[in-house]
């Protein structure tokens, strides 16, 4: 069985059709290399006809030896491309040839929060707000699908030219398939990871997602994320101890520091419930913009 198997089954099988030979360089024009990513290499590819410029995620099928490694790119097409929010980054097309296969997603020309974050060092409390609602309607609306994305992290949060926030990377989503299942992988990035993920015995859900919001809202106040540490071992023991504090040097309102303690809470079921967060006095304190300048990508917004 030659490794493309699976894919061809896909693709036969949702009927999209197969071209053979080299698709990607006979309909597209390749431009810059976006970035690089664990197994795909992302580049600007502009469709001949259309002239429209999408982010292609380009993976090639060598490097899709392992059954593991070829189920969860396969997961995250199907999750990825059932999703339709705009607070998703878009899922466009997916085709493969011969080497490679080629996920089209919405290009996001302003990259992601991590680089804005690490250009900004910390962001206000009204970026953070602004942010806060943007990525809340998304884990809202994959709640109801009831599609948990298990990756929530500045890294995997793009801004498009209109700099409104894309949730991306569907590599660790998971669906809940029915009412109260727990899922067992361990999976995350070490400084966002919930700490029942960390136990596989008690299992995790929707909760996780909510973890990680919280996780994001200290990042953004703080600069670096709470449970930050020398290595990955010692990030985890101090998520199971919950041990974090807020940083003396950085003024934090009261509102902020509340929601993030509410939402930090070791028992999935204490934490804040996407209701309760909605409503909380942070995010209904004052006006929060829709979407923030171009300028914010570098220096602070001239209004707080
Ligand atoms: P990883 O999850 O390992 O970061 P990805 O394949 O998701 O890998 O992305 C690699 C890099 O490619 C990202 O860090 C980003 O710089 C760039 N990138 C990914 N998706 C997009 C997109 N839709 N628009 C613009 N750049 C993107």
């Amino acid at each position: 069985m030659k490794h493309s198997d699976k894919f061809d089954e896909i693709i036969i099988e949702e009927k999209i059709v197969k071209v053979n030979g080299d698709i990607a360089s006979r309909f597209y024009t390749r431009g810059k290399e976006l970035g690089k990513g664990g197994f795909a290499r992302v580049y600007e590819l502009t469709n001949n006809e259309t002239k429209i410029t999408t982010a292609a995620k380009v993976i090639q099928k060598s490097s899709l030896t392992k059954g593991r490694t070829r189920q969860k790119l396969m997961s995250e097409i199907k999750i990825h491309r059932s999703v339709h929010h705009k607070g998703v980054v878009n899922f466009e097309y997916f085709f493969e040839d011969s080497e490679n296969i080629y996920i089209l997603l919405e290009l996001c020309n302003n990259g992601n929060l991590n680089e804005k974050l690490k250009r900004r060092r910390k962001l206000t409390e009204l970026e953070t707000q602004c942010y806060l609602m943007q990525l809340f309607s998304v884990i809202r609306y994959l709640h109801t699908l009831k599609v948990v994305h298990r990756d929530i992290k500045l890294s995997n949060l793009f801004l498009n030219d209109s700099m409104e926030l894309k949730l991306g990377d569907f590599g660790l989503a998971t669906k809940i398939e029915f009412d109260g299942e727990r899922k067992r992988t361990m999976c995350g990035t070490p400084n966002y990871i919930a700490p029942e993920i960390l136990d596989s015995r008690l299992g995790h859900s929707f909760e996780v997602d909510i973890w990680s919001f919280g996780i994001v809202a200290y990042t953004m106040l703080v600069g670096k994320p709470p449970f930050q540490s020398e290595d990955a071992r010692a990030t985890y023991k101090r998520i199971r101890a919950n041990s974090y504090e807020f940083p003396d040097t950085i003024q934090i309102s009261t509102e902020a520091r509340d929601l993030i303690s509410s939402i930090l809470q070791t028992d999935p079921s204490a934490r804040l419930t996407l209701d309760q967060i909605i409503d909380h006095p942070f995010l209904n304190k004052n006006t929060i913009p829709r979407t923030l300048p171009l300028s914010t990508l570098c220096v602070p917004p001239s209004f707080t």
